[in-house]
């Protein structure tokens, strides 16, 4: 895995926390921004990163975050809306090089991909768990 440094997540909802307190135990800098100060509960008590309360649609709050020294950016609210814009920001004026955003409905993918932004979809990925366990469990009356 590709040692990215300083890591920015946007969203510190049970996502992001989990990725933020991961990451901050594999030793990265990392910074989480919330624009609901409350959300930084879900942070564990190791956690040894930063906190940015404020909207990550603003780009003073990115800036307040660090987002010029990033090389990566976690778009991890469960707005598609908001993940996309903040996602396309770090991109294009912040030119951070690994960006993911989480989106929810699969067909707005194609729109993440002309901006050069990774997606994870969870609703895809719900979807092939569900087949999955089909898959496993038993037919009815077998
Ligand atoms: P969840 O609802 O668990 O998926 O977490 C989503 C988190 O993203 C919540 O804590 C929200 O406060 C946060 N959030 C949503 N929109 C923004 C935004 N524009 N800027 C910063 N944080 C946001």
């Amino acid at each position: 895995m590709t040692a990215y440094r300083y890591i920015v997540i946007v969203g510190c909802g049970r996502l992001g926390a989990i990725l933020a307190n991961q990451l901050s135990r594999q030793g990265r800098n990392v910074v989480v921004v919330d624009r609901d100060e409350a959300a930084f509960k879900n942070l564990s008590a190791e956690f040894s990163g930063f906190q940015v309360t404020g909207d990550a649609a603003e780009l003073a709050v990115l800036r307040r975050a660090g987002i010029e020294e990033a090389d990566c950016l976690l778009a991890a609210t469960r707005h598609d809306n908001v993940n996309l814009m903040v996602a396309q920001v770090a991109r294009t004026v912040f030119h951070v090089s690994k960006v993911i955003a989480r989106v929810f409905d699969p067909s707005r993918q194609e729109v993440y991909d002309q901006f050069g932004i990774e997606t994870i979809c969870p609703t895809l990925l719900s979807a092939d768990a569900f087949l999955a366990a089909l898959a496993r469990a038993p037919e009815a009356g077998s």
